[in-house]
């Protein structure tokens, strides 16, 4: 099969991936075998990518938003040709005291999608059976992909945040996670303050309804409830805090922060405002966000890139460069 193959991290510029021939995934219990129909791109496959994440596999093939039809491994439940999704979550071990506490986001022992095993820039992917989504038929595959891990993960994010319906709620960066988000937030009856470098980021905020758009660092002209960072600055951050009330939440939706700067304490923490980071997601949470993703209608903005372009389309989320999210279509 055709797939876009990591075997030496480095600056995205210099084209890591390489476009090529693997071996489709062998048939494994438990597993289904699926036909990759679209799979998003993440900021997660950057950082992989590019080696700030450790390495965990020698080849790796990224992409952990797949959108696939069951080709193998069918069950009563996936019978062939049904329509799934798989998100970073590919596995948890399930014995772990977080999973008997019913946090399996924090698993000791986790599988992770397109990182400790293979995804989905490829024509096949394989996925462990508990852990598919079957995909509600109103959402096309380039629609869906992702909503698998920007809108799932953007989801948790606010639930992290712990986002009450009418809160003044902030979004500090405005790609593919938080121009879903703003929707969810909509339909909660949330005013939403977005902070965002590009000047078609703040068109693309402005066009989705929110109350007031700024740059990256400007601050909103109102106190926050609740602030949801999505770039990997930890100046952000500070930013995000800096824009909080007495009491509010700061949730940190990045996997990687360039660092963490020094911060007052007495300003910006005190008052018990909180700073959360917000890692992974569980099966509820992507069960409980594509319900309610089917419900509002959520219609993510997608621009498709041919996996042959793999490279560039990690380049173009780098750069900010697209509006909404990126999706390969193998
Ligand atoms: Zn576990
Ligand atoms: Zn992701």
């Amino acid at each position: 099969m055709r797939a876009a193959i990591l075997t030496s991290p480095g600056d995205i510029a210099g084209r890591p991936l390489e476009i090529g021939e693997a071996p489709e995934p062998e048939a494994e219990p438990g597993h289904v075998l699926l036909r990759v129909r679209a799979c998003g791109v993440c900021r997660t496959d950057l950082h992989i990518v590019e080696g700030e994440l450790p390495r965990r596999r020698e080849t790796l093939i990224p992409g952990h938003q797949i959108v696939g039809e069951v080709v193998g491994g069918a069950t009563a439940e996936l019978p062939v040709g049904a329509r799934v999704g798989v998100s970073w979550m590919g596995g948890t071990d399930g014995t772990c005291p977080y999973c008997r506490r019913g946090l399996e986001n924090l698993c000791d022992a986790p599988t992770f999608t397109g990182y400790t095993v293979n995804g989905g820039y490829a024509g096949y992917a394989s996925a462990r059976a508990d852990f598919v989504f079957p995909l509600p038929p109103k959402l096309d595959d380039l629609d869906a992909a992702p909503l698998l891990c920007a809108g799932i993960i953007g989801f948790r994010s606010l639930r992290v945040a712990g986002v009450e319906p009418g809160d003044r709620v902030g979004l500090f960066g405005f790609g593919a996670s938080a121009h879903l988000a703003i929707a969810v937030l909509h339909s909660w009856n949330c005013a939403v303050y977005v902070s965002t470098r590009g000047d078609s980021h703040r068109r693309l905020a402005q066009s989705l309804g929110a109350a007031w758009v700024g740059a990256e660092k400007d601050k909103p002209p109102v106190e926050l409830d609740r602030a949801i960072t999505f770039a990997p600055s930890g100046d952000v951050v500070v930013a995000a805090l800096a824009s909080l009330r007495k009491g509010g939440v700061v949730a940190i939706n990045a996997i990687h922060l360039d660092r963490m700067p020094e911060f007052d304490y007495d300003r910006l923490l005190w008052g018990e405002r909180q700073l959360r980071s917000v890692a992974n997601m569980t099966r509820a949470d992507a069960r409980d966000f594509l319900d309610i993703a089917a419900a509002i209608g959520l219609k993510p903005k997608v621009t498709a890139f041919p996996l042959d372009q793999a490279n560039e389309a990690l380049l173009a989320v780098k750069r900010d460069a697209i509006d909404g999210a990126a999706v390969i279509v193998p």
